[in-house]
């Protein structure tokens, strides 16, 4: 039987591959369903439908939010929403806005710094995704000041200067409402290695729909933690590879490999369809 993967990343964010090699890459592997959860942007999951379908491979709308909680980043994972729903395409267009307005001054404090670079450059590189720091990350390599994208992100990108900068994502408890809104449901994202327990416990307050427990970034062990807390919260399971392309993340080895049963897509799925159920139109 079949697999899914619920978090993959396409060249319409940060990905190298474009929707279509995703698709025929993925069909490769013992993948039924999956999920294009691109950064801020459904235009790579939009692409693939056609190749998806060709290869009898189920894609589940989904989405990667980067919001604002407590002065800090949270990715959130939004599937089977209403990919027409104006309230949550306006969302997606002004975090692609956030994410222009990030980079132009990240670019800033690089050229403070005597960095050879600039926002055009940066653009280019993104080209045709969604901008993100993997894509300055390229910039700094083609121009050798570093070797690597995990390099650039110690030395010049995830620096407190950088870490300081106020991006204009939207909030989480308005990401969640619209996405709601919107007849998705949504799951924490990677939650393994970033917050703390009791960080855990207060955005478990907030009426999230599901836990990333399957990650790469996760152990065994602390799988199994997440694993106990979805199912004492009543909450869905969901996981995948988070799959960016060749090379570029330590990731990207897990595609067909770090995946979760097809049981927990289907109960997405009903969770899902519950609340379209109860959206009065
Ligand atoms: P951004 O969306 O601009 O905040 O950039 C974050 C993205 O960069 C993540 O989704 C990862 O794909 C990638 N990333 C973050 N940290 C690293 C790292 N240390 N090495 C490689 N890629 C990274
Ligand atoms: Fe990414
Ligand atoms: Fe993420
Ligand atoms: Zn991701």
């Amino acid at each position: 039987m079949g697999k899914a993967d619920l978090h993959i990343h396409t060249n319409a964010s940060d990905g190298d591959l474009s929707p279509e090699e995703l698709i025929n890459k993925v069909s490769k592997k013992n993948l039924e369903v999956i999920a294009i959860t691109d950064h801020d942007t459904i235009n790579g999951y939009l692409k693939a439908k056609k190749f998806a379908a060709k290869k009898q491979i189920e894609l589940i709308p989904g989405v990667e939010i980067s919001t604002v909680w407590n002065d800090r980043e949270i990715h959130v994972l939004a599937y089977e929403f209403d990919e027409e729903d104006g309230d949550f395409l306006r969302l997606i267009a002004n975090q692609k806005q956030a994410r222009r307005k990030r980079m132009k001054a990240i670019v800033e404090v690089l050229k403070a710094e005597g960095v050879d670079i600039d926002y055009d450059e940066v653009r280019a590189e993104s080209h045709p995704g969604n901008i993100g720091r993997p894509h300055a990350a390229s910039v700094l390599i083609h121009k050798g000041y570093v070797g690597s994208v995990s390099e650039a992100f110690i030395r010049y990108l995830s620096t407190d200067k950088i870490k300081q900068i106020k991006t204009e994502y939207a909030v989480l408890e308005d990401v969640i409402s619209i996405v709601h809104d919107a007849g998705g449901v949504l799951s924490i994202a990677h939650p393994g290695p970033l917050y703390s327990q009791n960080e855990m416990k207060k955005l478990l307050k907030h009426p999230f729909d599901g836990i990333e427990c399957i990650h790469p970034s996760h152990s065994y062990k602390v799988q199994k933690m997440f694993l106990d807390m979805a199912k004492s919260n009543n909450l869905l399971v969901t996981g995948g590879s988070d799959f960016h392309g060749s090379g570029k993340s330590e990731y990207d080895p897990y595609l067909g490999v770090v995946t979760i049963g097809l049981q927990f897509a289907e109960a997405l799925k009903r969770s899902a369809k519950s609340r379209k159920d109860m959206i009065i139109y």
